[in-house]
């Protein structure tokens, strides 16, 4: 799969599976512009690790979930790279509580990040996709938000939310060649994971055929995929990537 020529953003592109997204595009030969919130450095030496293998990358701090902060997110990409072809909404946040102790804020902040982020990207982008041919977005979702999990009516909201997001935007976008799809992992070893204790992931590890967490380069082949020609006659799909759990 060969994306020579191509400009994608990947949203929380400097760490976790949104670093490994960054990084497989790069490999493939697309110009990557890796926005990051709070990992700079991170985000930083990720462009240096891409310019070192030959590539272009391009460091970019916004917070998403301002509208005001995802144009100015796009306007970099297309100061520097003249264009946008793939949009990756990677970015998410987890605040588990139970529904009876969850804050308004909690709820908040995970759609404002989740849901309206992927949605702020997708608008601010959408003329520019809209004018390439064969533009693509993919967007990351959850299992949670296909199964529900307790815990997390915040998170399972926001993907579920990012899946109807997908299908409407897929729907919207046909017309002019844009393809979305979304990827829901199920566990997939990460900071994000990592909060989890150890009887919930012996809980969930009971549960996945495979036996086993994924891993983010697992993930990151199938955005690359998704976001590749060879995936031209898919769309508005939510592709799940959990060694089972979903079925
Ligand atoms: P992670 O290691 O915690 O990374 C989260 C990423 O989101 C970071 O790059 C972070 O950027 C970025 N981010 C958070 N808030 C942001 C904001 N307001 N604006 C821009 N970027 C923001 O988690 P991960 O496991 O890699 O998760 C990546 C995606 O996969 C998320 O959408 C998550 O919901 C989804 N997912 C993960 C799993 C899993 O098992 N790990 C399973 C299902 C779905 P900074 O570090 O720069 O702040």
């Amino acid at each position: 799969m060969n994306l020579k020529n191509k400009v994608a953003i990947v949203t929380g592109g400097a760490q976790g599976i949104g670093r490994a997204i960054s990084l497989r595009l790069a490999q493939a030969g697309a110009k990557v512009v890796v926005n990051y919130n709070t990992s700079e450095a991170k985000a930083n030496l990720l462009v240096a690790e891409i310019e070192a293998m030959g590539g272009e990358a391009l460091a970019v701090k916004a917070d998403v979930s301002k509208f005001d902060e995802a144009k100015q997110l796009v306007d970099a990409a297309v100061t520097t790279f003249n264009t946008v072809h793939i949009l990756v909404n990677n970015a998410g946040i987890t605040k588990d509580s139970l529904l009876l102790r969850m804050t308004e804020d909690q709820f908040d902040q995970v759609i404002d990040v989740n849901l309206k982020g992927a949605w702020n990207m997708i608008k601010h982008t959408s003329k520019i996709l809209l004018k390439e041919t064969d533009a693509k977005i993919v967007n990351i979702a959850s299992v949670s938000g296909i199964l529900g999990n307790a815990g997390q009516t915040n998170y399972s909201a926001s993907k579920a939310g990012v899946i109807g997001l997908t299908k409407a935007v897929a729907r919207e976008f046909a017309g002019r060649k844009v393809n979305c799809n979304c990827v829901a992992p199920g566990f997939v070893s990460s900071d994000m994971t990592d909060l989890l204790n150890d009887t919930q992931k012996e809980t969930w590890l009971s549960q996945i055929p495979l036996g086993r967490f994924g891993q983010k380069e697992e993930v990151a082949e199938l955005v690359l995929f998704l976001v590749s020609k060879e995936s031209s006659y898919i769309t508005g799909q939510t592709i799940s990537i959990d060694g089972g759990l979903v079925m």
